[in-house]
């Protein structure tokens, strides 16, 4: 069924909804003047209005979870470069809600001579520092 052409509603009584093509400015029904537009209720053709509320639905819904909505970052650590995204991937890797900021020169490309610095989110430091301590102790073993 196609919606373009003559067919298109392009007014619409706000008392009744009944929808009226062009050449109407009265609802025959009622004498109600007309809005332009198709009716609001003719939702059938508008399914972003219910994704939008199939999503707002999920979120209100969800079952709440430990970490608060709004987690505040706290630095974990600063690390080069290539060791911070190290870090990254592994706290994240285990569950841990983690950034990195690099440092960056005046172009804003990351500048390796500075460290970064690693965030994460500060109602799971403690499990973060456990597994940045992990890090650094297998770093020991390892010729850099
Ligand atoms: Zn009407």
């Amino acid at each position: 069924m196609s919606t373009t052409g003559s067919n298109v509603a392009v007014a619409h009584c706000p008392v009744c909804g009944a929808e009226y093509r062009s050449g109407f400015e009265r609802c025959a029904d009622d004498d109600a003047a007309l809005e332009p537009g198709p009716a609001p209720e003719a939702g059938a053709d508008e399914p972003r209005a219910d994704a939008w509320e199939a999503a707002t639905n999920r979120v209100w819904n969800a079952p709440k979870r430990p970490a608060s909505k709004h987690p505040v970052p706290v630095e974990l650590c600063q690390l080069g470069r290539a060791d911070a995204h190290l870090v990254l991937g592994i706290l994240e890797a285990e569950g841990i809600e983690a950034d990195v900021q690099d440092a960056l020169t005046e172009y804003g490309f990351g500048n390796a001579a500075f460290p970064s610095r690693v965030f994460v989110n500060g109602e799971q430091l403690e499990d973060a520092r456990a597994i940045y301590r992990g890090f650094n102790e297998r770093q020991g073993y390892e010729t850099r």
